[in-house]
């Protein structure tokens, strides 16, 4: 009887261990305290079922089944979090081409490889801002651990005015541009605005995107004029607040800013010709500016390359992109909340972590840099008992660099290990 119990209790253990994940240890000798902006030493991270079990002082020495890293040597944080991405596309020289010869079986096939090199450089979360809507099956497929890939929050389709920076039958010819509504991302009234939410919504979207203003990469002249009166971007934020989505603007221009601001949008993407006036009014509605200076320096270098980018988009690009980074500073020094952001997809996926030196190099200390990547977002996200911090109770998403990111902000481009959902995917 006896030895019948003991076996059934070896079996009990047994398939209890098999229902529960390993257990992982990671010995980091610095880890980011991103909530104090400071840095712990020596200390032990325990995960489990893509959770972080605990994080204890010393390295702990870890159970003899337990798989163990040593991060002895590293700089350990939180995933990073890009809010400003395009995972479906990479801005090249065909881009305005492709748009028209590409199936979407060819954008999804890309958009995998976008994917997974964005995770691979350390960040876990992104937030899309735009694309054909393949974004969204793009999330899924991630959320169901069929790729690797970062956790995507996506607005599905930008939402435009007729002939505005997202409207996406742009430089088409007269036969193709057709009149797309609101179920392409196009909208010319409150009501039309309204319908245009409820279709990401339907389409399965996370959060909204405008184009409040006009913008560099599209084929129309103006990129900073304003493209929504104050009445369709409140009808979109009321409406998006229904369905518990936060609304993202596109904005260059200050009148176009000034409008999405006091209409209710959550960030400001870009921001270049932003006024005094508007960054107080951003302060007063705890609007976070995004600043995306990786893809204003991107498009500054490449509006010199002839033929690079369309005759049209060429001075635009000359004259946004130098702008941006001094904005960026200006802002910063103002107080406007800061939330990073780098429009990666106008440059090559991967090369995120640049901006964290532009941001630096404008006068924003690396702790704050690395906290706009971190906490901040998670804010915005409404995950902020999930992500951004490397605690209890968190997503294990560790990342790990070898050198310390304050006295070499560089050492974030070569981020050397990344665990997402507790699974390592490089170390
Ligand atoms: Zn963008």
């Amino acid at each position: 009887m006896r030895s019948f119990l003991l076996s059934f209790f070896a079996l009990f253990t047994f398939l209890n261990s098999v229902a529960q994940e390993q257990i992982v240890y990671i010995h980091a000798g610095h880890l980011l305290d991103t909530e104090k902006g400071e840095w712990l030493e020596e200390v032990t991270i325990s995960v489990q079922n893509g959770l972080i079990v605990d994080v204890e002082k010393g390295y702990i020495k870890a159970p003899r089944f337990a798989e163990v890293y040593d991060l002895k040597d590293q700089w350990v944080m939180p995933g990073f979090t890009d809010m400003h991405v395009h995972m479906e596309t990479e801005y090249n020289p065909h881009a305005y081409v492709q748009k028209y010869v590409d199936d979407p079986a060819d954008v999804a096939y890309d958009s995998v490889k976008y994917a997974e090199i964005t995770l691979l450089s350390g960040f876990t979360t992104v937030r899309d801002l735009g694309g054909s809507g393949i974004n969204i099956s793009l999330r899924d497929a991630i959320n169901k651990g069929k790729i690797p890939g970062p956790r995507i929050f996506t607005a599905g389709k930008s939402i435009a005015t007729t002939g505005g920076h997202a409207d996406p039958t742009n430089g088409s010819n007269q036969k193709l541009m057709g009149d797309p509504g609101p179920r392409e991302g196009v909208a010319n009234s409150p009501d039309e605005a309204r319908a245009a939410v409820r279709h990401r919504y339907k389409n399965g979207a996370d959060c909204i995107k405008i184009t409040a203003t006009g913008g560099v990469l599209s084929v129309a002249k103006n990129g900073s004029n304003p493209q929504f009166t104050i009445e369709e971007i409140q009808a979109i934020t009321e409406t998006a607040a229904d369905y518990g989505f936060h609304v993202a603007a596109h904005a260059h221009g200050d009148e176009g800013m000034r409008r999405a601001v006091l209409g209710g949008v959550k960030t400001i993407e870009h921001g270049t010709y932003m006024s005094e006036e508007t960054m107080d009014l951003m302060k007063e509605n705890n609007c976070y500016l995004v600043p995306t200076i990786t893809a204003s320096k991107e498009v500054a270098e490449k509006a010199e390359v002839d033929g690079f980018y369309p005759e049209l988009v060429v001075p635009k690009a000359k004259a946004v992109g130098p702008q941006i980074q001094g904005t960026f500073a200006r802002a910063y020094k103002r107080g406007v909340p800061i939330v990073f952001g780098t429009d990666a997809g106008v440059f090559a996926h991967g090369k995120n972590a640049k901006e964290f030196g532009y941001m630096t190099e404008a006068g924003m200390p690396a702790m704050e840099a690395l906290q706009s990547a971190t906490i901040i977002p998670a804010l915005i996200l409404q995950l902020e008992d999930k992500i951004g911090q490397v605690k209890k109770g968190f997503y294990a998403d560790i990342i790990a660099v070898s050198q310390n990111p304050e006295k070499n902000i560089a050492t974030l481009e070569a981020v050397e290990f990344v665990m997402k959902d507790g699974k390592v995917y490089k170390k």
